[in-house]
């Protein structure tokens, strides 16, 4: 088996968009919505219709304290303990902006969230060896090298051929499964 997997951090260890609403929320409290919008596309703009620059504040201004302030999403821990228990290497893969990248690093290390290695990409499809990838974005995933999806509203109406797993923890479940 393949002693390696990939993670997506944001949607998949952390909750990137819960951050958002509370961090707009915190600076602009008259113009982000009462309640912390369900994000059902993958343009999250369009569900703060009155924040003004939403794209400049949510990847440059806000970055950072939106990535290190962020929850950890459940089961987490329990997840990367289980690949570690079985000698699993995490590679954690994420897209990030360099005000992004400054609050990742702050938030993996006072999140306690232990990796071997981090690869800050955009395109997780130019794949290096046959790795599993678990992911939130649809087309990030490939079934053929057994990646699975993780259920969000966002990815609720895309067709995957390969498995989906409501959080991490069921993710990692599966694949020990398919490939101990
Ligand atoms: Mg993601």
């Amino acid at each position: 088996m393949n002693d390696k997997i990939m993670i997506d951090i944001d949607g998949v260890i952390r909750d990137w968009t819960g951050s958002v609403y509370s961090v707009l929320k915190k600076y602009y409290p008259n113009e982000a919505p009462t309640e912390s919008p369900i994000i059902t596309s993958w343009n999250i703009e369009e569900f703060y219709p009155n924040i003004y620059g939403f794209h400049h504040l949510v990847f440059d201004t806000h970055a950072e304290e939106i990535c290190y302030s962020a929850k950890v999403l459940p089961f987490v821990h329990r997840a990367l303990n289980m690949l570690r228990a079985n000698k699993i290497e995490i590679i954690l893969n994420s897209h990030q902006t360099p005000n992004m990248l400054e609050g990742t690093s702050k938030y993996l290390l006072i999140n306690n969230i232990e990796y071997d290695y981090f690869i800050v990409s955009n395109n997780k499809s130019k794949r290096f060896d046959n790795i599993t990838l678990i992911d939130d974005k649809f087309s990030n995933c490939d079934p053929r090298y057994n990646d699975i999806l993780i259920n969000l509203p966002h990815n609720r109406e895309d067709i995957y051929r390969g498995e989906r797993a409501d959080n991490l923890y069921y993710a990692v479940k599966k694949y020990l499964e398919l490939n101990l």
